[in-house]
This record gives structure tokens, sequence and C-alpha cells, in this order.
């Protein structure tokens, strides 16, 4: 644990240490962290990491990646120029001890996946980690016969380039294993990026071609929209102006507009 003389509540605060960490983009990693209890919680969620800064205790909300059926929780973290946790919580090595939020908490993905409907995941950059965790978890129980897709499961994912992209392995393979999932990672800033494969252009300018493309219709498929709060009022004005109902459009966003 960091060195600190600030008393952390044990009735709100359990311990949660970094049992693995994967760095591949400057500033952004996937980490994975053991707690000393039990933090349930429901794909979609998000846990509150804690450290102690000074006389203060600075805790942030992060949505967590891992299913809930995994041992361990995996978290995707971008350290944020000066911020005031994600600074110094990308200092700390495999072994550190941080506190942790005894509850998680969050609505999102509350309704996902809802029946009879095929889904459009919208992301940026670390803003997939809840569908990461949906799509983990759908998985075991398409494997135990528990669900089976009613419709098309397309995560549509974007980053400046693709260095930022820290599932594209994971969310790749599944694209080529089940037809009825389809990842679309897509790169805005090109020039940074040349030998890039894949699509170009902010998931905003490249959503309606997908949902259209991939017959994502209004009425018989459902949104959820993760990330940067610019990118969300752009694909949601995208998706209503091709007819998707508010009620169908969920978001979460990470920081205020
Ligand atoms: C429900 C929820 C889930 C979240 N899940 C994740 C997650 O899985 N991974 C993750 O990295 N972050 C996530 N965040 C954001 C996270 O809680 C922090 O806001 C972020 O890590 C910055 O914290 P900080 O203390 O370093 O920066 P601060 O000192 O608090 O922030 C500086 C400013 O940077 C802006 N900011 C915050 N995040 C970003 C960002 N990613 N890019 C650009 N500007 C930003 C905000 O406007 C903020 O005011 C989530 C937020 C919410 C509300």
């Amino acid at each position: 644990m960091i060195e600190s003389a600030l008393t952390v509540d044990s009735t709100k605060f359990g311990t949660a240490r970094i049992v693995s960490r994967r760095d591949f983009a400057e500033g952004l990693w996937v980490m994975r962290i053991a707690t000393d209890f039990d933090l349930g919680y429901r794909p979609g969620q998000y846990c509150t990491l804690a450290l102690p800064i000074g006389d203060r205790l600075i805790e942030r909300p992060y949505s967590i990646c891992s299913s809930p059926e995994e041992g361990e929780i995996e978290l995707f973290i971008e350290r944020v120029p000066e911020g005031e946790l994600t600074v110094p919580l990308h200092r700390l090595e495999v072994g550190a001890e941080m506190p942790v939020r005894r509850r998680c908490k969050g609505l999102f993905l509350k309704e996902a996946p809802v029946e009879g409907q095929a889904h459009i995941f919208v992301a940026t950059v670390t803003g997939i980690a809840p569908f990461v965790s949906c799509i983990r978890t759908l998985l075991r129980r398409l494997d135990r016969g528990e669900w089976s897709p009613a419709g098309r499961v397309v995560l549509l994912h974007g980053a400046s380039v693709s260095s930022e992209f820290g599932y594209l392995d994971e969310m790749g393979a599944l694209t080529e294993k089940f037809d009825w999932f389809e990842y679309v990672p897509t790169i805005s800033r090109p020039w940074l990026d040349p030998e890039w494969p894949g699509e170009r252009g902010r998931v905003e300018d490249v959503v309606r071609k997908y949902a259209d493309r991939l017959e994502l219709r209004p009425g018989s498929a459902s949104a959820f929209i993760c990330g940067n709060p610019q990118m969300i009022d752009n694909v949601k004005g995208a998706l209503r102006r091709g007819g998707f109902e508010a009620a169908a459009v969920h978001e979460e966003q990470y920081w205020p507009e």
C-alpha cells in the first residue's frame, strides 16, 4: 500500500493488489487486480479505485472488463495528463496495493442483452471495458447453453491510432469465430498509422455505415455507447437521425462534457 498517514474507512474500502499489467501504448494499460473481499458486480458496472494523496483520498470510477465469473478484476485505464489519480496509479507496479470501494455500481448494460434484439456497442478507447465484460460473460453463457444471439452483436471501437486498441486480438479472434459477432476498430488519425489496414474515421462518422451494412435496424437493434462524451452526443445524433428511438440508445459518459 502507498505510505500514508490517512486512515481509510475499512467498512467502505477493502484492498486491491495489482496482479498483472499489460502496457501497450503511451499511458494506456490493462491491469488485473485481486481484492481481499468479494467484489460482486454485473457486466457494465464500475469499481472505485482510490489512492491516498497528501491528506486526501482520491477516488475514481473504472468500468470492469472482466466477466464476474473470472476470479480477478480487469481494468483498462488511460493516464490523463496531470490527472490526479491516473498519474500516480500509472506508476504502480505489480504487487502494489490500493484501497477499492467494497461496492460496485452502475446501471449501464443492465438491460443488455435486450431480448430478441441485435446490439450495436460503440466505444472510444477505454470505453470498450463494459462491452468486453458483457461479451466475455455472453460467451460463457453461450457455452453453457444459457444464451443464444437473437441478432448480430457489433462492437464499433474508435481510437486515434491502432496501438490504442487494447483488445484487438481478443475481439478480432471472436469476429473470426462467430458469425453473429463483428468487431470494427476504426482510427481517426490514419496519417500517424499509415500501415493500418482497417477502417478509418471517427466512430460517429462510420456508425451509420455499419448499422446499414450489418442490418442493425431501428426497432430490432439496441445501441449502447460508452466513453468520450462528445463522441456519445455525436453517435446518439447519428442514430436518432437514422430512426433509432431514444429508449433504444443507452450511454455511459466517462467524464462531463
Ligand atoms: C462510470 C465511469 C466509468 C469509467 N471507466 C473508466 C475506465 O474504464 N477507464 C478509464 O481510463 N477511465 C474511466 N473513467 C474515467 C475515470 O473515472 C477518471 O475520470 C479518469 O481516469 C481521470 O482521472 P484523474 O484523476 O487521473 O484525472 P482528473 O484529475 O480527475 O481529471 C482531469 C480531467 O480530465 C478529463 N478526463 C477524464 N478522463 C479522461 C480521458 N480518458 N481522456 C481525456 N480526458 C479525460 C476530465 O474532464 C477531468 O476533469 C470512468 C468514469 C466514469 C464516470
